[in-house]
């Protein structure tokens, strides 16, 4: 009997790869690095790949090596793979590694076979990509590699209006015409991420590489609004059981450094998750759900138990499920409420559930 879970709501995975292909009308990649944002990798892996996802998108190469052997099909790209690293085993697992380096690309270019390679771009995010090796990366002979494809990052891409995005989709344009000019033409060029592939057509290419949005999350809610707005379904619900319910007095001190004290006669729930799962610890004025109505917490949260005031009328007992993130559609607190109670982001939120927390693939539950 699990104390916590992570639902993975399959369906609802399904549902927003296909509401994103029809939006670019492109092929898709399916970015499943850290863990499919915590959704868990070989589950989302394969389900994106049965649901129409015509790529998979990793950090890591490991990452994708465990894809590979687990039986993933289509082509997977991993886009951070150093200098020095084992591009032997990528090419034999017939993984698209990405360039960013003379570096690894004077490595990957000495091995045989002709890895698949995607030229990466620093168009002005100023971090992965090639810059001031370029003129340089241009003279390499590239008679030994397989140039599949190239791409580039936005920096900003949630805030559709900044001049940024205009900036790094010319400069995207100019680099490819500089491989164009010594006759390299990738038949791949990749430039969106979630936020663009949602706002911004004209970066579309051959491909977009979504990543929070499949999870059915907004980018950002500020910019661009939430799930909700933007017609995706949440895939992770997160519940966990109570460990206790116990009626208090008014003027009880709760927690670690008994920073807050029940105003009234009340009952509180020990909730048994806590930052070791993944829960921030900094979290303020967000809870968990249950009977159909929000249970703050109360006082600090502890490593693997948080307290949540329940309210004086509560049926709740020991044992019960309650619902700390979902998909808001009943009332509960969202990935995007956790995010902002903890100045952070959804992002963040569902990457960091810990590897204690079994991902469960199942419809989610109230
Ligand atoms: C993480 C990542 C993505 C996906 O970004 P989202 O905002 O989650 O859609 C796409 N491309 C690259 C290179 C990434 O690192």
């Amino acid at each position: 009997m699990n104390r916590a879970e992570a639902r993975i709501d399959i369906g609802h995975l399904s549902s927003n790869i296909a509401q994103l292909k029809s939006a670019s009308k492109t092929e898709l990649m399916a970015v499943v690095k850290a863990d499919a944002y915590g959704h868990g990798l070989l589950g989302v892996g394969l389900s994106a790949e049965k649901a129409g996802a015509d790529w998979l998108g990793v950090a890591l190469l490991e990452e994708a090596i465990t894809l590979r052997t687990h039986g993933v099909r289509i082509p997977i790209l991993a886009w951070l793979v150093s200098p020095g690293s084992d591009f032997k085993s990528a090419v034999d697992h017939d993984i698209d590694i990405a360039v960013a380096s003379i570096a690894a690309f004077k490595e990957i270019a000495q091995l045989p076979n002709k890895p698949r390679i995607h030229i990466e771009l620093d168009t002005g995010m100023t971090r992965g990509g090639f810059l001031d090796e370029w003129e340089e990366f241009l003279l390499q002979d590239f008679s030994t590699v397989n140039v599949i494809g190239v791409f580039s990052h936005f920096a900003r891409a949630d805030e559709p209006g900044e001049k940024q995005n205009d900036e790094q989709l010319q400069r995207f344009n100019t680099m490819v015409a500089d491989l164009a000019k010594i006759g390299i033409n990738p038949p791949i060029k990749h430039l969106s991420n979630s936020a663009a592939t949602i706002k911004n057509p004209s970066a579309h290419f051959n491909l977009v590489r979504t990543g929070i949005s499949m999870y059915g999350l907004s980018p950002d809610i500020s910019t661009l609004g939430s799930s909700n707005q933007l017609s995706l379904k949440p895939v992770m619900q997160l519940r966990a059981k109570l460990h206790l319910v116990k009626s208090v007095p008014a003027g009880v001190a709760v927690g670690y450094g008994a920073t807050a004290h029940t105003t009234t006669q009340t009952k509180l729930g020990v909730v048994s998750m806590g930052y070791a799962d993944g829960i921030p610890r900094i979290a303020k004025n967000v809870g968990v759900f249950i009977d159909g109505k929000k249970a703050p917490i109360i006082g600090r949260i502890s490593m693997d138990q948080f307290v949540v005031d329940l309210g004086a009328d509560s049926t709740a007992v020991s044992g019960d499920w309650v619902i700390v993130f979902g998909d808001g559609s009943h009332g509960e607190y969202t990935a995007d409420d956790w995010g902002t109670a903890s100045l952070s982001i959804n992002y963040e939120i569902v990457t960091r559930i810990g590897p204690r927390v079994p991902r469960i693939y199942a419809p989610h539950v109230y």
